[in-house]
């Protein structure tokens, strides 16, 4: 991993957008602080197209998806995505009939594989699963997120608990050997039968919704992260960042971020959004 200083005003000026994860990375212990929300504004201002990348819940993400100032929302480590339909499906206005907010104004739509019918019965059995894991390694819990979640359920291993790395790895091997594909946040452990992560499902909404080419999506959008499910993601893109608290991960990271922070967490995620910001604004013209 490189320092932030080493970034160049070219790799810079390239970017057409930025993917975040939030736990940890824009997020402190999951609170938003005025730096970090003031970088994604400074980010923003830049020309830079802003995408949230989370193992969150699709409920967490429509809710940030209607107040944040970003342009798209990937949830449940990629499975769906919130977007909004373009505001001349309103008639251009505002929810309450005043002119239309900067960022569009239309609703905010889930993208998604599946039916609601067929996403529930298979929640169901993956909430069985995880009951059971439960019951036999209690130092975990359901995550207090499931209630939101349409298509992965949720133990917490690291919120509001603190699961020994064994007990994770024991659970992981368990569901692996019942077919069901785990993740692993600096939070929680992820129960899944989807085939998504946070690289196939960015790759996928840019390409869908973005008008990118799938390859050249890779060299124009960077990604920050911090930890074991953004791995996929520092794998794909070409250009990424950690924050500071990536270094506790790098274990569980066969391809570490190319640059890391100075700074942990939000402040880290606002140190990278000043240097990239910086370096556009001064770069020469192309
Ligand atoms: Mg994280």
């Amino acid at each position: 991993m490189e320092p932030l200083s080493l970034l160049t005003p070219g790799a810079a000026r390239s970017l057409a957008g930025v993917i975040f994860d939030l736990d940890d990375t824009v997020l402190d212990h999951g609170a938003l602080t005025e730096a970090a929300y003031g970088a994604l504004f400074r980010l923003r201002e830049a020309g830079l197209a802003l995408i949230a990348c989370t193992g969150r819940p699709a409920g967490w993400g429509e809710v940030i998806q209607r107040q944040w100032p970003i342009d798209a929302t990937i949830a449940e480590n990629g499975a769906v995505a919130l977007v909004r339909e373009p505001a001349g499906l309103l008639g251009g206005a505002g929810l309450h009939g005043g002119p239309a907010p900067a960022d569009g104004g239309g609703r905010v739509v889930l993208l998604g594989g599946l039916d609601r019918e067929a996403r529930r019965a298979r929640r169901d059995e993956l909430v069985a699963l995880a009951d059971d894991m439960v019951r036999r390694f209690p130092a975990a819990a359901i995550a207090d997120d499931n209630d939101q979640r349409v298509t992965d359920v949720t133990l917490d291993i690291g919120e509001h608990r603190r699961v020994p790395p064994e007990d994770v790895q024991k659970m992981r091997a368990e569901l692996r050997d019942q077919g069901v594909r785990t993740l692993v946040s600096s939070v929680h452990l992820h129960l899944t039968r989807d085939p998504s992560d946070k690289a196939t499902g960015a790759v996928r909404l840019l390409s869908a919704r973005f008008g990118e080419d799938p390859t050249r999506a890779r060299h124009r959008y960077a990604f920050v992260g911090d930890s074991g499910n953004d791995g996929v993601a520092f794998a794909a893109f070409a250009l990424t960042f950690g924050v500071a608290n990536v270094r506790a991960h790098l274990g569980k990271l066969s391809v570490p971020p190319r640059f890391v922070a100075a700074l942990p967490m939000g402040r880290g995620f606002a140190e990278i959004a000043h240097r990239i910001v910086e370096l556009r604004k001064n770069a020469p013209a192309p």
